[in-house]
């Protein structure tokens, strides 16, 4: 195992980060902006490096800056969370290059992934389905061209897009040139790249998601699935394991071909083959894959028993792992509430938390870096913390993420926490059987 890590992030998964390092005996240096001097990943790190300005570019995705502060510090790997330098293979690369072990998978599997019309290539070539659409758009005259071939609604998507940003959903003919140059700046604008392609719109459907694990030594598995179907605006609100909408025949289909495509680049690490799930024909569709840590990775935690934060780290460190698929059991129901700082009409919120009350009781995890007197800075994402609750049942688990969510309290700062209560009130969400539109639904 390595001695000293260096954890190239903030927030809530800095600290997830940093605590199972510290259950390893593994030494921990933190990486901090200006604005995150007072950041708790600072407090509860063992060294804290200050890397630069309160913009992401000028710290937490300054390259340079943070492999210099992990050959000064004596780390011998970086752990870059998720969002950031996370999916970026150009950081792997120039990690392995000064002799620092990324903690993820190689630079050539970023990039057979990272990009998403690549990845459906990647997937197509392994047997997995995938959603029908196109190859990267070379111009609006092409878009037109595969807009009337592949049928409406359509989505152009951006291939460097995350956390939902990048996406334009297409009605008609006459809308697909305006749509594809704006996809494409806004693309440019967010991820440096504005190339986009075209998937046909699956609707009604859910997102249904396989957590893999794989090792250096060829071994490869799959910890379970997330239903990820309550989203507003294509980004996640809410998460659960086991996922309540799919038959056992799929769920084994959907993990067998997860388990194929990883299997297909060796995969290494941590990583989700996220899917677009059709209840109606019972069919499903590959839409890309994650080569990192997610945010929910949390509920997989619950149902299986599992820290994956410390099986990410013994992989990167060459370790076998320690159990086959059959070892794997999925036991109860998970779920997991995305707590974001923001008014009830969904605009951003800042400032200093006053009084913070965080729900307790067994099976109850809530995940921040968030304590009393913190000051929330404006430059980075909204998320104040997540709560991830597990019972025995689903209807058991519904209602213990009712109730430790009636025990948040946060002043100072505006939150989405009553949102979530009327999500886990609804009766499609309760009933288990909604789809990716639930949040238009739940504002009708
Ligand atoms: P997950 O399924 O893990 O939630 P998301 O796509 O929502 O994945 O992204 C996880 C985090 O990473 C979010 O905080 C999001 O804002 C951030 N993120 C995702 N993609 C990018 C990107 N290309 N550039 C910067 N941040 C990103
Ligand atoms: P990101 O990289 O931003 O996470 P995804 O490709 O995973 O982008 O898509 C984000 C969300 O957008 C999905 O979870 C799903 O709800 C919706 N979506 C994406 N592609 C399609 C599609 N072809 N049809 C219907 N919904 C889609
Ligand atoms: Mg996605």
């Amino acid at each position: 195992m390595f001695e000293k890590i260096l954890v190239a992030n903030r927030g809530e998964i800095a600290v997830r980060v940093i605590r199972a390092c510290k259950e390893m005996g593994v030494q921990t240096v933190a990486v901090f902006s200006t604005a995150d001097a007072g950041s708790y990943h600072v407090q509860v790190a063992d060294e804290a490096w200050c890397i630069g300005g309160p913009r992401p570019a000028d710290s937490y995705l300054n390259m340079d800056a943070i492999i210099t502060v992990a050959v000064e510090s004596g780390a011998t790997a970086i752990h870059p969370g998720y969002g950031f330098l996370s999916e970026s293979a150009e950081f792997a690369r120039k990690c392995r290059d000064c002799g620092v072990v990324f903690v993820g998978p190689s630079p050539e599997v970023i990039e057979c992934m990272g990009d998403k019309d690549e990845a459906r290539r990647t997937a197509k070539a392994a047997g997995v389905p995938i959603v029908e659409g196109s190859d990267l758009l070379s111009d609006a005259d092409e878009a037109e061209r595969e807009a009337k071939r592949i049928g409406f609604p359509l989505l152009i998507k951006a291939r460097a897009g995350g956390g939902g940003r990048g996406i334009r959903k297409v009605e008609s003919l006459e809308k697909v040139r305006s749509s594809f140059q704006e996809a494409s700046s806004e693309a440019s604008s967010a991820f440096g790249d504005g190339g986009c392609y075209m998937e046909r719109f699956i609707s009604p459907a859910h997102h249904v998601e396989v957590q893999i694990l794989g090792d250096a030594h060829g071994n490869v598995v799959s910890l379970g699935e997330r239903e990820c179907s309550v989203q507003r605006r294509n980004q996640k609100l809410l998460e659960e394991s086991p996922s309540p909408s799919i038959t056992q025949a799929v769920r084994e289909h959907m993990h067998r071909a997860a388990r194929d495509l990883a299997r297909s680049v060796n995969y290494l690490g941590v990583g989700t083959i996220e899917y677009l799930y059709s209840d109606s024909d019972e069919t499903f569709a590959f839409m890309e894959m994650n080569t990192r840590l997610q945010v929910e990775h949390p509920v997989t935690e619950f149902v299986s028993g599992l820290d994956l934060v410390k099986w990410q780290l013994r992989v990167a460190a060459e370790n076998e792992l320690a159990f086959t698929q059959d070892d794997i059991h999925i036991r109860g129901h998970a779920i997991e509430c995305r707590l974001n700082a923001e008014t009830p009409d969904f605009l951003p919120s800042c400032g200093t938390v006053e009084t913070l009350h965080i729900p307790g009781g067994p099976w109850v995890r809530f995940d921040t870096a968030l304590y009393q007197g913190v000051t929330v800075p404006p430059y980075y994402d909204s998320m104040l913390g997540k709560l991830i609750v597990f019972a025995p049942t689903r209807e058991e688990c519904v209602r213990k993420a009712r109730s430790a969510l009636g025990e948040f309290v946060v002043e100072g700062i505006s939150d989405n926490s009553e949102l979530q209560l009327d999500i886990l009130s609804n009766d499609a969400f309760i009933s288990g059987m909604y789809h990716t539109n639930l949040m238009e639904h739940l504002y009708e």
